[in-house]
């Protein structure tokens, strides 16, 4: 299948699953996921529509951002704190925020930067061991504490849910995932917009909308298995 092929089929099911939630498809945002992709692939889905691309590592945003112009990067990887200061003046949202230290980090840079940073929290729904991501029971707290840092503005919540050939399975964490959202919404912290739900992937993307996930975060479904040899 190419690129455009597969970018096809996703376009119609994202159609569907919008509806199914009373949306529309201009209401979800297609995240490109590049990583491991090469720069002529990432283009092709550049020229096909995708402006906004995600990365989870910062190197590899580091790599390709010259060469792929027009476009705005996400970060939807886990960053250290000695990263930052690499991204700060090139990314348009972090998905991955999951700790006060990193928040701070990120604040502090921004700070020298003289900009503000928008990001999202990321919660570990399922308790999975080798996931980064706050705890469900300790997101509010950390929100609330992020809200203190004004060069920050926290636009809402990201998780990865577990692998599941059956991604009905996933539908509760997305249904607590909204709940939790709208939670953390109706609270009406400072430096905080709530508008972004990052939840969904190639396996279970449609589930994801029909729960009220925003941005969904395709990188096999769109580019094909990724080879990890290279
Ligand atoms: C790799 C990755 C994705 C995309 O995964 P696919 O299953 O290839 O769609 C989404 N989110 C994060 C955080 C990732 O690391």
């Amino acid at each position: 299948m190419s690129i455009a092929e597969n970018l096809r089929e996703i376009e119609e099911k994202l159609t569907c699953a919008a509806q199914k939630s009373g949306r529309k498809r201009s209401d979800i945002l297609l995240l490109a996921v590049s990583k491991t992709i090469d720069v002529p692939h990432i283009k092709q889905a550049v020229e096909l529509g995708c402006r906004e691309l995600g990365e989870n590592r910062v190197q590899e945003i580091l790599e390709k951002y010259d060469q792929i112009p027009g476009v705005e990067w996400h970060l939807i990887g886990h960053l250290q704190t000695n990263k930052v200061k690499y991204i700060v003046d090139k990314v348009k949202l972090i998905h991955s925020v999951d700790s006060l230290k990193l928040g701070e980090e990120i604040s502090k840079r921004c700070e020298k930067a003289d900009r503000t940073m928008d990001i999202l929290v990321e919660v570990n729904m399922a308790g999975e061991e080798s996931k980064s991501g706050v705890a469900p029971e300790d997101a509010k707290a950390l929100c609330r504490e992020l809200s203190k840092l004004d060069r920050l503005c926290i636009k809402g919540l990201m998780t990865v849910a577990p692998y599941d050939p059956i991604p009905e399975n996933n539908r509760v964490y997305f249904k607590k995932m909204k709940r939790l959202f709208d939670e953390i919404k109706a609270e009406d912290l400072p430096n905080t917009d709530m508008q972004h739900l990052s939840m969904g992937m190639t396996n279970d993307y449609e589930v994801a909308v029909e729960e009220g996930a925003d941005i969904v975060r395709i990188g096999t479904g769109i580019f094909g298995a990724r080879d990890y040899s290279k």
